[in-house]
């Protein structure tokens, strides 16, 4: 745990957060910056800062829950794909440095250089609602 990192704040609860997921190891919230509606970041509850960091065993249980959550959020926001997105360092144009997989909704015709911009965190609460009821009918997590 850092007490610089944003993440590790929100999972100490001390950031606002739109959760979708929680267990003892993973959390699951949306980005407040989205990509698109019903853009999600999985994450690790312990601090790592990257894919090279995390054991093999904790990074085989991170991806279960991603297939999962991947899904529920394709059936929550109604996307035609979804894109997996996983940075690691600065070259690859990591941003925050503790390890966060990206769920990315994409739909049909949708161009892909849209600017990211600021979501509400009422509107962003709305949106998990909608992810998380696919994540108690869709999938026995
Ligand atoms: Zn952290």
């Amino acid at each position: 745990m850092s007490d610089q990192c944003v993440f590790c704040r929100i999972v100490r609860n001390e950031a606002s957060r739109s959760a979708i997921y929680e267990d003892d190891e993973v959390l699951a919230i949306l980005d407040f910056r989205p990509v698109s509606e019903g853009h999600t970041l999985v994450i690790p509850k312990k601090h790592y800062e990257n894919i090279f960091e995390i054991p093999e065993e904790e990074a085989a249980y991170l991806f279960r829950i991603v297939k999962k959550i991947a899904g529920a959020v394709r059936l929550g926001v109604n996307a035609d794909g979804i894109s997996l997105v996983q940075n690691n360092g600065k070259a690859a144009n990591q941003v925050v440095f503790h390890l966060h997989v990206h769920i990315i909704p994409r739909y049909e015709g949708q161009k892909s250089s849209r600017p990211r911009e600021v979501v509400e965190a009422n509107f962003l609460d709305k949106v998990a609602d909608r992810i998380r009821e696919s994540v108690l009918t869709e999938h026995t997590l």
